[in-house]
């Protein structure tokens, strides 16, 4: 049954794309169980060689290894962040403790270590090009750091503690996911909706019919501790309702508590650190970003803090101070009282800014737009290619001379199996080395409007939008030869730059002027 698994052989759509119309849930577990066989012995065939290391009989195979692995989990995780169904979660719940056996026996190989580290020592004599010599030091850093030097009692306790850590962390997920779904606040009358835009309202009543509440409106909820309508909300209860229910995620003391769980992974990370040799997790995280230490993460913050303390407090004042604020002042009441505010004192009404963010203008006139000028990008839509979703779409991207770039998949639109928040991940590297072109996915939370109704986004859904599409482009335009380095494969704490570099457009004049236009008028935003 597995020799057929559209997992296990390449595809055979353009730029390898997964065969998601063939793949069933069912195949992902046979097919990582074969995927991590493939690696180890792919490993144990470059420990084998008994001559000297050498960067072609260690570090090229290296990279070439693990390739079906690759494919699989990349296949896997783009599916169980942005369409966990309940067999998906079961199949992260039973993979997460396997995964992190299986990285865990290759990164802390002892034979493999003593081969990186020959070379790593000997760097300076051996004849390597930039990207060789930075790959030969991130690979002894990075097996170095993950613990490869720790004797095998300390090796075994730490691959018992990054298994348990890596289960924990997917029940974390899981628990939230669920309970932030639960805690979906149902609303019986539009009244109590009132302040709304239209668009808002048939997605908040087509969130209700799917879950079998016709006639009725469900807001959603989304990741953070707060919620974009809280703006808008003109009823004060239905204000706090949200605020509510976003606040008490995890902790309510049902099935999804997450605090008995959160407290064994602070706890596990922190022996963790100590068999690592760093006094607390935060060192040990630290220790290999571009900050390198939590003192300097500290520091930075304190410049911040106070200032935006300051400032806060200063906006507290102004906001209680609007005709008609409430006093006690809440926490759901900010956002309602700084579009207030900002009504009155500079005239913006960010909620009338809606119809002039048509989604579909947004993405081709703004985020494809900037593109095409800056880098000379061409996008076309390719509806016959299959995703794991019906609303994914599929754009494929030619360079400005013609050649062939890689494929941009948008996963717009909030449902109940997507975690919370945005972000951009990689279905296929850029590597010369293995012959990938890049796949990049870009996944949003927007509430999706009834049918024939369209998609009018916020501001900050337009700077989210053109923010993802930053990384996209950082993993679109990689040019690497080795797979390590790969798609946004960067220092954790650098990997926001290019992103925020792309956020730059949003009010560029030649991108807003073409992107801004009136959904029914096509009238321009009057600057
Ligand atoms: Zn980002």
């Amino acid at each position: 049954m597995t020799s057929d698994s559209p997992l296990l052989a390449p595809s055979d759509l353009p730029y390898g794309l997964p065969r998601y119309d063939r793949i069933t849930p069912e195949q992902y577990l046979p097919a990582f169980e074969q995927a991590f066989a493939e690696h180890r012995r792919e490993i144990g065939n470059i420990t084998r060689v008994r001559s000297m290391a050498t960067f072609e009989n260690t570090m090229v195979p290296l990279e070439r290894s693990g390739a079906l692995l690759d494919r699989v989990a990349r296949t896997f995780y783009t599916v169980s962040s942005a369409d966990a169904t309940d067999e998906i979660q079961r199949i992260e719940e039973q993979l997460a403790p396997l995964m992190s056996a299986h990285e865990d026996a290759i990164r802390l190989d002892g034979a493999l270590y003593v081969r990186i580290a020959h070379l790593h020592e000997n760097l300076d004599r051996l004849d390597l090009d930039d990207e060789q010599r930075y790959l030969a030091q991130r690979h002894y850093t990075e097996m170095t750091h993950a613990g490869a030097a720790l004797d095998e009692a300390a090796k075994t306790r730490l691959t018992e503690l990054n298994q348990r850590l890596a289960t924990l962390t997917t029940t974390f997920e899981k628990q939230l996911l669920a309970d932030t779904n639960d805690l979906a606040v149902v609303f019986d009358d539009a009244a109590e909706l009132d302040g709304l835009s239209e668009g808002a309202l048939s997605a908040a009543a087509q969130a209700a019919t799917d879950r079998g509440l016709e006639g009725k409106y469900v807001i959603t909820l989304t990741l953070f501790t707060g919620h974009p309508y809280l703006a808008n909300l003109t009823n004060r209860d239905s204000r706090r309702k949200i605020m509510d229910a976003s606040r008490s995620r995890g902790s309510r003391g049902n099935a999804d508590d997450n605090r008995a769980t959160l407290l064994e992974i602070v706890r596990l990370r922190a022996e963790r650190a100590r068999l690592l040799g760093f006094s607390t997790h935060a060192e040990y995280i630290t220790d290999d970003q571009t900050a390198r230490t939590p003192e300097a993460v500290e520091a930075m913050l304190r410049r911040l803090a106070s200032p935006a303390a300051a400032n806060a407090r200063r906006e507290q004042e102004a906001l209680q101070a609007t005709p008609g604020a409430p006093d006690p002042f809440a926490a759901h009441d900010w956002a309602f009282y700084t579009e207030k505010v900002r009504a009155t004192t500079y005239d913006i009404d960010t909620a009338a800014l809606r119809p002039w963010f048509e989604a579909e203008r947004v993405l081709q006139d703004g985020v494809f737009h900037a593109a095409s000028l800056l880098y000379g990008l061409r996008f076309t839509e390719r509806r016959d290619l299959p995703t794991y979703h019906p609303d994914v779409r599929v754009f494929e991207i030619h360079n400005e001379d013609g050649s062939a770039l890689g494929l941009y998949l948008l996963d717009l639109y909030t449902r109940d199996t997507k975690r919370g928040g945005a972000w951009m991940n990689s279905i296929a590297v850029q590597s010369e080395l293995r012959g990938h072109a890049p796949i990049v996915v870009n996944n949003l939370n927007v509430p999706k409007p009834a049918a024939g109704k369209p998609t009018l986004l916020s501001l900050d859904e337009v700077t989210t939008l053109f923010h993802e599409f930053g990384h996209a482009l950082h993993g679109l335009f990689a040019t690497v030869t080795y797979p390590h380095f790969g798609g946004t494969a960067v220092f954790r704490d650098f990997v926001e730059f290019p992103s925020q570099v792309n956020e730059m457009w949003i009010l560029w004049a030649e991108v807003l002027d073409n992107y801004a236009r009136h959904f029914e008028t096509g009238e321009p935003l009057d600057a």
